[in-house]
């Protein structure tokens, strides 16, 4: 037989569930074609995305022609067309990547694009711990609180063995495309081993400090796991096994961590079964809620124009960097969906087209749970305070003078709530309105605004 396999956003040669289930068939397979559909981002502000895929994947590259193997590189649109050109009958990809940057790439839309010519496609978790069909509470559905999820799943995580298929026997039998990639980003994006030894890293000094860490805003202190997995560049079960091996060194901040990577499959798990809540609200009954949409305000929100420190920093740092520290995720999503009352879909769209470890499962599970709209979502009534937020986790302003040179040398007791310190401001050389941005909401109003209508459905 003819088999493709398509490694997109599986760019690892160690632990890779393809490799190996080309090593288990090798000796039913003629011809095997690696392929690597090449992800488009033709929408304005996804350029920095661009540059990181495309530089991880160069690197991804490299790493296979050091051992031999040279995929297909070639259109997600063209996939059927090879398909039927090469003679293939199977196709075999990670059917978990939640990852891609456009929705078309997605398993259920591959699987349609095959259909019509003939192509069976064979599916392998690569890039999740959990199968979600082996998830589901006893009435045969998938749990809708994390801590049930967290409490039924967590014990059957176990260690897990390498893979042990060798590259070489892969090498024999791929067929080399002896094409090369035709945009290179080479000082963009990670590399696996690159990635791995942050991990390990990570694991060996900083994960003890976890749970302090989490919340600390002025540098990146937490694992950046998300864009390793993101790409696939390790394998989840390898992550895992190496948690569980250190497990006694720290248990109370191994297991914080464990606990977030749980919040992830159950994301996934959610995300499986309810594919139409990428779009709509998990929680019917809120489907019906008016936002205001108003497209004035959502510019200023995407473009750092606010008026809150905090949150035109957390939009410098995403637009800047392609990252958001996770309580930085929570103020903007909370500030867009409740203070500006703008529907969560526009900025899941926003962060999609800007996020560097982009995952449409946690994506979209951490927008409605910020606009309460979804399941386990934070209740309406518990609606954040930009600027008790600020007060709170970045009481020096050191993650606001990181992201808005404009306030260097203020004093950060004056920079929480510019409004409150116009004259103080302006007597340091800041006029609002000018300089800076005068707040485009009364958080006040907001909120009743919010309860009024969440308490009205
Ligand atoms: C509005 C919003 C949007 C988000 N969008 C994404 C997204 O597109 N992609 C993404 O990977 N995460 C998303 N998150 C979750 C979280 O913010 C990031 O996973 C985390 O900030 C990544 O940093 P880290 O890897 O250093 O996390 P660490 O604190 O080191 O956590 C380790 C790993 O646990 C998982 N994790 C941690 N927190 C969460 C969480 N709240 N939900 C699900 N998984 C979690 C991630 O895989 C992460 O890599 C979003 C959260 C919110 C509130």
């Amino acid at each position: 037989m003819n088999i493709g396999v398509i490694l997109n956003r599986v760019f690892r040669v160690n632990n890779n569930p393809l490799f190996e289930y080309i090593s288990q068939q090798q000796y039913n397979i003629d011809k095997c074609y690696l392929i690597i559909p090449q992800e488009l981002f033709e929408e304005d502000g996804t350029e920095l995305k661009e540059r990181y895929y495309y530089g991880t994947l160069d690197k991804f590259l490299k790493e296979l022609y050091k051992h031999d193997i040279e995929p297909f590189l070639i259109d997600y649109s063209q996939l059927g067309d090879f398909s039927k050109d090469k003679g293939l009958s199977e196709i075999a990809v990670a059917g978990d990547i939640m990852s891609y940057h456009q929705e078309a790439y997605d398993i259920r839309h591959l699987k349609k694009a095959f259909e019509k010519y003939d192509v069976s496609v064979t599916t392998l978790r690569a890039n999740h711990y959990f199968k979600p069909s082996l998830t589901m509470n006893k009435q045969g559905e998938p749990y809708k609180v994390f801590t049930s999820f967290y409490k039924a799943h967590r014990a059957k995580l176990r260690q897990h063995a390498a893979y042990d298929y060798k590259l070489n026997d892969i090498a024999k039998i791929a067929i080399k495309s002896q094409q090369t990639l035709d945009k290179e980003f080479a000082q963009e994006g990670l590399s696996e081993s690159q990635a791995t030894k942050n991990w390990n890293e990570y694991l060996d000094n900083d994960i003890q400090n976890y749970d302090t860490n989490r919340e600390y805003l002025p540098e990146v202190l937490t694992s950046q796991l998300s864009i390793v997995l993101a790409y696939g560049l390790i394998d989840i079960n390898q992550i895992i096994t190496q948690l569980l091996e250190s497990y006694e060194e720290d248990e109370s901040n191994i297991e914080k961590f464990i606990r977030e990577l749980m919040f992830r499959e159950f994301y996934y798990v959610l995300m499986t079964q309810y594919p139409n809540t990428a779009h709509e609200a998990f929680n019917e009954k809120y489907r019906q809620i008016k936002w205001f949409n108003d497209n004035e305000n959502f510019q200023r929100w995407c473009e750092e124009q606010t008026g809150f420190p905090l949150v035109d920093a957390a939009m410098a740092e995403l637009n800047n960097t392609g990252f958001m520290h996770n309580r930085m995720r929570m103020v903007v999503s909370q500030f867009l969906t409740k203070d500006l009352f703008i529907d969560w879909t526009w900025g899941e769209d926003y962060f999609r087209k800007k996020l560097i470890d982009f995952d449409s499962a946690s994506n979209v599970h951490g927008w409605q749970w910020s606009a309460s709209t979804g399941t386990d979502a934070v209740p309406y009534f518990r609606m954040f305070n930009p600027i008790r937020q600020s007060e709170r986790f970045d009481k020096d302003a050191l993650y606001i003078k990181k992201f808005i040179p404009l306030f260097d040398d203020i004093s950060a007791k004056l920079i929480h709530d510019p409004l409150k310190n116009k004259t103080q401001l302006e007597e340091e050389g800041i006029k609002l309105g000018t300089d800076y941005p005068k707040p485009i909401v009364n958080h006040k109003n907001a909120r009743e605004h919010v309860m009024e209508t969440f308490k009205s459905i």
